[in-house]
């Protein structure tokens, strides 16, 4: 296939948050694409828009059983996983499941069609890491038996599978170790830091903080990681990963929380709650193998993508509902300020 050649694709997970983007970036590339996803924690909604689309087929699947598709597939994006805590806690069987037997299943198409297959690792493989930044080289520091181990230690063994895979049987594939990441069409109650805080401050109430506050994350918007997915992907057939894709500017959970404060316009107080068990409590990827071998690293300013996602927020909360309070924000591109007014307030431009 050429360059310019149009491939037909699967995305698993293809209606969560960050599959939904992909699915919407890859059909409007051309691309013919299957999307696959249980909706677990994904939403219909997020790819509605693309329901209709003669390039486009959804099937509701869940990758823990084997999947059969007819014809010919020339690529695969396993994304199908929850990534948020509470999410991925709530039935941590599955969860693990879905990452051993799915990533199994996955390989095993990927080999059976002769298809390139991307798999949506995490920086959760590193645990609580001893090294910092970290760098792909570094093995990692996991409790394999606390409450994050189903998502953690599920996906170690998900890259274990697919490097197996790849020496045994030659299947083509590619890692991705993902950082933290928002953005619009994360859910309101997915339990993240980013979606807790801004419905948290668009709502008025308190800004939960676990612990002190001064853990970190580097936050990466999506847009800047689907452009390092694509990269991955198209990238030499030698290329394997694990390759660390993620914004290596880090932040305190403290500074997060003053940021979204301020450009939502918000009264909301801070109130500490216990750290959950296991919380890392620094995390920056080391981004050099990204950048030597897919001259990629993130563009998007943290002010700007916590922007763009608070607008959304602000969309999904209070279009046409009701809201308890008046709250002030700035739309993105614009200087125009919009009033969610009063007990019976409207969203008014
Ligand atoms: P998400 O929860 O929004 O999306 C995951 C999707 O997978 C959902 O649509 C869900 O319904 C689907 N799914 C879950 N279990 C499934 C199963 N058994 N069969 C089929 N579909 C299933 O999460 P996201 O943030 O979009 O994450 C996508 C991928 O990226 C995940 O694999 C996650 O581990 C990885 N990742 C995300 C982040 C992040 O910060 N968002 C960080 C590191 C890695
Ligand atoms: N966090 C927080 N308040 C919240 C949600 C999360 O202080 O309402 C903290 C959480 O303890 C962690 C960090 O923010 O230290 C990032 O949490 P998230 O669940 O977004 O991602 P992960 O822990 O998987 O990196």
């Amino acid at each position: 296939m050429t360059e310019t050649a149009k491939f037909r694709i699967l995305v698993t997970g293809g209606a969560g948050f960050i599959g939904s983007h992909l699915c919407d970036r890859l059909v409007q590339k051309g691309h013919r694409l299957i999307c696959v996803d249980n909706l677990y924690s994904g939403k219909l909604g997020n790819i509605r828009a693309l329901m209709n689309h003669p390039r486009f087929e959804f099937i509701e699947h869940d990758v823990t059983e084997p999947l059969a598709i007819k014809g010919s597939l020339h690529r695969i994006y396993n994304l199908a996983c929850p990534a948020s805590p509470p999410h991925y806690q709530r039935d941590p069987i599955a969860t693990i499941k879905t990452c051993v037997l799915g990533a199994h299943n996955l390989l095993a198409l990927a080999h059976e069609k002769h298809a390139r297959i991307l798999q949506a690792s995490t920086s959760e493989v590193y645990g609580d890491p001893k090294v910092h930044p970290q760098p792909e080289t570094y093995v990692g520091h996991v409790n394999s038996i606390g409450p994050r181990a189903c998502y953690d230690e599920g996906k170690r063994c998900a890259e274990t599978m697919f490097f197996d895979y790849h020496r045994r049987y030659g299947v083509p594939i590619k890692v991705a170790r993902i950082f933290n990441t928002y953005g619009p069409r994360m859910l309101e109650n997915d339990g993240r830091v980013v979606s807790n805080f801004t419905v948290q401050a668009l709502k008025g109430e308190p800004l939960t903080i676990y612990g002190d506050g001064t853990q970190t994350r580097s936050f990466c918007y999506v847009d800047d990681l689907l452009n390092g997915l694509e990269l991955l992907m198209d990238s030499d057939s030698e290329v394997t990963g694990p390759c660390n894709l993620g914004n290596p500017k880090e932040e305190s959970i403290k500074e997060i929380a003053r940021m979204i404060l301020r450009q939502t316009n918000s009264r909301s107080r801070l109130e500490h709650r216990p750290l959950p068990q296991d919380d890392p409590k620094r995390r920056r990827p080391a981004i050099d193998r990204a950048r030597t071998l897919l001259g990629w690293s993130p563009r998007v300013a943290l002010k700007d993508g916590l922007q763009w996602t608070i607008d959304y927020f602000v969309l999904k909360l209070f279009t046409g509902r009701p809201v308890s309070r008046r709250i002030q924000v700035t739309l993105p591109g614009s200087a125009v300020r919009v009033a969610l007014g009063a007990r019976s307030g409207r969203m008014s431009m």
